[in-house]
């Protein structure tokens, strides 16, 4: 592990988006994914006493990029974006597509496009720390919307996350547990992985944390969407919401 993952709560009570500040431990250098919001990931950085020197952006929604400009102007930050969102991200500086790899000081990312949620949604994911940032394509319980892909495109994309290692941890772009557990319990209400998954997120809940990270091991095993095994049974789903 080389990687430092601190969660940050943005839009607390309405959106409840989730920025990560990511720091390689060997060189100090660190990073903000979809700085949703600038007071509390100033906050934090400032306490941390982090100067994050990129953004990295799942994709181009407002509430994803809305802080770009003020997190990049304040700690002189370069914007990381999908090529395929080069002029949808706000200050946008390099682009990235999918398979290419990206380092974060000594630490490895691997772009993997998603559409689905959107046309050009990317992963950060870094392989050799088990880390997976999904944004708004997969929540925990449940996923991201299909704003602007097809179903077609929203199961393949899943089918790419299931393929990654199962102890992979994975960091969503909110936090959606709770309200995304009644449809996940009515589909699954004697599966004790998922009973003990919503122990402990209720829990965690509770004490003001996040409920994950999950392995991706577990999520294959109580998410609906990821455990439907064909096309027509996920487009049964999307129907059943
Ligand atoms: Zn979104
Ligand atoms: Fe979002």
């Amino acid at each position: 592990m080389s990687l430092d993952i601190e969660t940050i709560l943005c839009r607390a009570g309405y959106m409840n988006n989730y920025s990560y500040l990511l720091t390689d431990r060997e060189t100090g250098i660190s990073a903000i994914v979809d700085p949703s919001e600038a007071e509390p990931v100033i906050a934090r950085c400032n306490e941390l006493g982090h100067k994050p020197s990129y953004i990295l952006n799942t994709h181009h929604h407002f509430d994803h990029t809305e802080a770009n400009l003020e997190i990049k102007n304040y700690y002189q930050a370069n914007v990381i974006g999908a090529e395929y969102d080069k002029n949808r991200i706000p200050g946008i500086d390099e682009t990235v597509s999918d398979g290419q790899f990206w380092m974060l000081g000594k630490s490895k990312a691997e772009i993997i496009r998603v559409d689905g949620h959107t046309i050009g949604h990317i992963l950060w994911y870094f392989p050799n720390d088990k880390a997976l940032f999904t944004g708004d394509t997969l929540f925990n319980l449940c996923i991201g919307g299909l704003f602007e892909g097809s179903a077609e495109e929203m199961f393949s994309s899943l089918n790419k996350i299931k393929n990654l290692p199962g102890d992979t941890l994975f960091y969503p772009g909110h936090e959606y547990t709770l309200q995304s557990l009644p449809f996940a319990l009515h589909l699954n209400l004697n599966n004790p992985i998922l009973q003990n998954y919503i122990t402990e997120a209720q829990k965690r809940l509770r004490r003001g944390l996040p409920a994950g990270p999950i392995a991706l091991n577990t999520e294959k095993q109580c998410n609906p969407y990821l455990m439907a095994q064909t096309l027509t049974e996920f487009k049964q789903l999307l129907n059943r919401e």
